[in-house]
């Protein structure tokens, strides 16, 4: 997979694409025994090797894992996650388990796919409000077919989301961006928990309109991180919510803990603000099966489970404490 990609582009004038250049040359000028045939083979797998190390350290220097999804780890969580807001759909397969879908185009708001007939890698599900209002404007909107790759245009409503937005576990406020100017992801969440086997991971909830907690904060399971919105870096990205508002969530884990003093750290554009948690060192997993294999409950559901008798509460209470302790204690 990794070399159909490198494949696909043009060799760019440097150190790697030269020796390659140079290879061809050498060998048609030399008898073709069998011995040289495969020092030939040899030789062209060991440069296509190097090619292939090259290329995934060039161009922006990012890991090729951050458009991969993670297999969860096999010992899975030690609490049931909840869902990030009030929509309990995207985990109804009636509505094929993905949200934010366009006219034309549904694959949009799919972990994996996305606008561009699929050739952009979208790490999150894109969640719609269950509740919003609508500001008695229209906007004009392009839409591009996924089939035939013909574009239309659309006159939407503008609807501002109103759906809270909650921790799925107990976590960690890693990042807490509010100021939409610096991320596509606009106003944005990031909360670290922990696997059963105490290796850390990440949800982000992105969009947001507001946010109520803090960075640094550590914070219940089912905790209001914020309310839904249509924050964004990007102008099309924001006119794009005005029409179909919806909350980017993401699970993930970080892909290089010393991220921040890397080239490609330094060479970002948006500029890296939060050192090993920013978005471009972030391997996810997919956001809606997790949510399905780790069978997540409502907000209501967890509430009434909260209600119940003394006894089971004292006990879930003392297992949930115990699950933001650092990976060497709870390991
Ligand atoms: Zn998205």
């Amino acid at each position: 997979m990794v070399f159909l990609h490198a494949i696909r582009y043009p060799l760019y004038a440097g150190k790697v694409p030269c020796q390659i250049n140079s290879i061809p040359l050498r060998f048609t000028h030399v008898p073709k025994s069998l011995n040289i045939r495969i020092l030939q083979k040899a030789a062209l797998c060991f440069l296509a090797m190097v090619f292939v190390a090259c290329r995934s350290d060039g161009d922006d220097g990012l890991s090729p894992l951050r458009k991969k999804f993670a297999a969860f780890p096999k010992d899975g969580l030690r609490q049931t996650p909840i869902l990030p807001t009030p929509n309990e759909n995207i985990i109804n397969s009636a509505y094929l388990g993905y949200t934010a879908r366009t006219p034309g185009n549904d694959t949009y708001g799919m972990p994996g796919w996305t606008r561009n007939f699929g050739s952009r890698f979208h790490k999150g599900a894109d969640i719609l409000p269950t509740k919003w209002t609508t500001t008695g404007e229209n906007i004009e909107i392009e839409y591009v077919d996924n089939k035939t790759h013909d574009s239309f245009t659309r006159v939407e409503k503008v609807k501002i989301p109103q759906d809270e937005v909650y921790a799925i576990l107990d976590g960690k406020v890693v990042v807490e961006n509010v100021d939409q100017r610096r991320s596509g992801y606009g106003k944005y969440v990031i909360l670290e928990h922990r696997w059963a086997d105490g290796t850390p991971f990440l949800s982000m909830y992105c969009h947001l309109s507001r946010i109520d907690i803090d960075q640094g904060d550590v914070i219940e399971q089912g905790t209001q991180i914020g309310i839904m919105g249509q924050t964004s870096s990007n102008s099309g990205g924001r006119r794009f919510l005005k029409a179909i508002p919806h909350m980017h969530f993401e699970i993930g884990r970080v892909i290089d803990d010393n991220f921040a003093s890397t080239k490609a750290a330094r060479r970002l554009d948006p500029p890296n603000f939060s050192g090993k948690y920013d978005p471009r060192n972030i391997q996810p997993y997919n956001p809606l099966e997790f949510l399905k294999t780790f069978g997540a409950i409502t907000h209501g559901e967890f509430q009434d489970r909260r209600k119940k008798p003394a006894g089971t509460q004292k006990k879930q209470e003392s297992s949930a404490g115990m699950l933001f302790a650092p990976a060497n204690q709870s390991a």
